[in-house]
């Protein structure tokens, strides 16, 4: 039997032609596909968690590729965010310097994702900004389906829960698949070998922004719930962080990204690639991660920024600054000892020569 995998491809947040043309062919070619059972949503980030992107994505069981003009990490952290979890699914698709070695954690602190049963499934992520044509696309997810044909998933574990009775019957009777086609109406393949029509999600609600969280490298410090002073973090009944009031997030403010020390917070739509959820590799922690969060042309550190910022969206919102004082860890405040150089260069400051 060929077993049906489910490929969603997440517009862009943009009408931008030339990214629609490429979803388009990258759709038009694996609906021709046997086997592929094809989504089209608007842009991934800006789902509400109760809209119909959302559920519909929450809906599909088994093996899942992604298609989304995002970073692998923040495409994969914001199905998280909504419950839709799996084993990372390894693609071919790559940033170039993606090969590079990935920064290491420190294995000494505990990361919240081990706490975590993550249910028997795979997740591809494939990042759409990667090429810049839609053949390797088309070719990795053929790839991926024929590799996904030949697993067993185990059908007891579904995410978040037991399946509804429709799900059940949907996964162990593929034959019965169906699909709503562009027009609104119900399409249903008569074999799994045979070509399935795309559904396609439209009309949900404009740009978000908020912070999503990789939980395998956050330790669960709540330094970012200290230092936001607009309530976007809460804490769930295990006692780990979430983002709670994502659309109290203060739009372009990417301040808390910069002071978690385990860089595990990611803003997707943030102009710089660190904070975007790009890959960071290890040669460039060694060199300063703060230099990857901070603003090195203007010689602040990524605190004094992350600081600047808080303080511009509290006076943008009628509040009071607060500067430093609360909520900036105190490894962040504290300057480094003076030395004797820094003693001598005094000196030759007040000679004034
Ligand atoms: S500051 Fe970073 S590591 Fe600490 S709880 Fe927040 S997201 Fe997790
Ligand atoms: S970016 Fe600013 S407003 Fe948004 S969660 Fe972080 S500190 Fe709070």
């Amino acid at each position: 039997m060929v077993k049906r995998i489910a490929v969603v491809v997440s517009q862009g947040q943009s009408n931008n032609p030339v990214k629609r043309d490429m979803e388009e062919e990258i759709v038009a070619a694996l609906m021709m596909e046997p086997g592929i059972d094809v989504t089209v949503i608007p842009h991934l980030y800006d789902l509400k968690s109760d809209g119909t992107g959302m559920v519909a994505l929450s809906g599909i069981a088994g093996n899942m590729i992604i298609l989304s003009w995002l970073y692998e990490r923040a495409a994969r952290w914001v199905l998280d965010r909504n419950g839709i979890c799996g084993h990372v699914g390894e693609s071919l698709i790559q940033h170039e310097d993606d090969d590079e070695e990935e920064a290491e954690l420190d294995e000494d602190k505990d990361r919240v994702i081990q706490q975590r049963e993550i249910p028997n499934r795979k997740i591809y992520c494939l990042d759409l900004q990667v090429e810049n044509s839609p053949q390797p696309y088309i070719e990795e997810v053929k790839r991926i389906a024929s590799e996904n044909s030949a697993e067993v998933v185990n059908l007891m574990n579904w995410v978040g829960g037991d399946a509804t009775p429709e799900q059940l019957e949907r996964f162990q009777n593929p034959t019965n698949d169906t699909a709503l086609a562009g027009d609104g109406t119900l399409a249903t393949p008569d074999s799994p070998t045979e070509p399935a029509t795309a559904t396609r999600i439209e009309g949900e609600a404009g740009r978000r922004w908020y912070p999503v969280i990789d939980y395998s490298r956050c330790t669960n410090c709540m330094e970012c719930i200290d230092f936001c002073l607009f309530g976007v973090y809460g804490i769930d009944t295990a006692e780990t962080i979430l983002v709670e009031q994502p659309d109290s997030c203060r739009k372009g403010c990417p301040a808390c990204s910069r002071v978690c020390p385990e860089n595990a917070i990611i803003f997707p739509q943030h102009k710089s690639p660190a904070i975007a959820g790009a890959p960071v590799d290890a040669g460039a922690l060694k060199i300063d991660l703060s230099k990857l969060f901070g603003a090195p042309e203007d010689g602040r550190s990524a605190e004094e920024l992350a600081v600047a910022e808080r303080d511009e969206q509290l006076l943008a919102a009628g509040r009071e600054a607060v500067g430093n004082r609360v909520g900036v860890p105190k490894r962040q405040t504290t300057a480094e000892p003076r030395d004797e150089l820094d003693d001598l260069i005094d000196q030759l400051d007040e000679l004034d020569i």
